[in-house]
């Protein structure tokens, strides 16, 4: 028996997962952290990071393209076929305002 899920943030009863909502064109479903959809909204108000490429929000809890601009600098783009550019092998997950699990696939 698994119990109702709890938003993180506010703790209100979140009834049915994946939390799912549109932010800025996009559909984002969201299994976890698990978020109300008051909060989720908040985090893509804070967190959400510009796409390098369209320039459209990129919302937090999201896979990510990352491109390396030099002098340390990061880049994210969507990871979607218009905006991960061909070949871009650094992808990872946009958490709260920073990457997590990010990913370097061998280049062949
Ligand atoms: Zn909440
Ligand atoms: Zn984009």
């Amino acid at each position: 028996m698994s119990r109702p899920a709890e938003c993180v943030e506010c703790e209100a009863s979140v009834p049915a997962l994946p939390t799912v909502m549109e932010y800025e064109g996009q559909e984002i479903y969201l299994f976890h952290p698990v978020l109300c959809a008051a909060c989720l909204l908040e985090m893509c108000r804070r967190f959400s990071v510009e796409c390098a490429n369209c320039g459209g929000a990129i919302p937090p809890f999201s896979q990510v393209g990352v491109l390396k601009a030099g002098a340390g600098q990061t880049r994210f783009v969507h990871m979607t076929a218009v905006c991960s550019s061909v070949g871009s092998a650094f992808h990872g997950y946009w958490g709260k305002g920073r990457l997590l699990n990010y990913v370097q696939v061998e280049a062949c």
